[in-house]
């Protein structure tokens, strides 16, 4: 079972943005930016293009209306996305407010307290 499996059955707790049956939004716990939030789907998937396509669009509809409100939300030039996968093997879009390039590649990292990632989430869960 993936660590986003546990997540999503309520095992670990997450700083969580947004559900709906199918999907899954809460914020990265290691994120490169504030308001850092990853989509997941709940059916455990390993590669975004093993899904389904009826699943895979519902997944970037989804994150689209995710993206939106985390622009609404969070001070940022533009949303950025990625999926990688190499160190959780269930699918996940990262969205990622940008400022700078630097903030798409995984290198910057930022330090938040839990009361900063509560505050983002709903930040970003206010403006859906
Ligand atoms: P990757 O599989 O390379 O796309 O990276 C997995 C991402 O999941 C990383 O950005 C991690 O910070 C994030 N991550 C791993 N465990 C958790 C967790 N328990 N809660 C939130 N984010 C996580």
């Amino acid at each position: 079972m993936s660590v986003f499996t546990k997540i999503i059955n309520g095992e670990i707790p997450s700083y969580k943005v947004a559900e709906n049956e199918k999907f899954y939004a809460f914020l990265d716990i290691n994120p490169n930016a504030k308001g850092h939030t990853l989509v997941v789907p709940k059916e455990e998937v390993n590669k975004l293009f093993d899904l389904d396509e009826e699943t895979f669009n519902e997944l970037m509809i989804f994150s689209r209306k995710i993206a939106i409100a985390i622009e609404k939300g969070v001070p940022c030039k533009r949303i950025g996305m990625s999926v990688i996968g190499l160190e959780v093997p269930h699918v996940h879009v990262h969205l990622i407010p940008l400022q700078a390039m630097e903030d798409i590649q995984f290198i910057k990292k930022v330090k938040l307290q839990p009361e900063e990632f509560e505050a983002i989430a709903k930040a970003i869960s206010d403006n859906l």
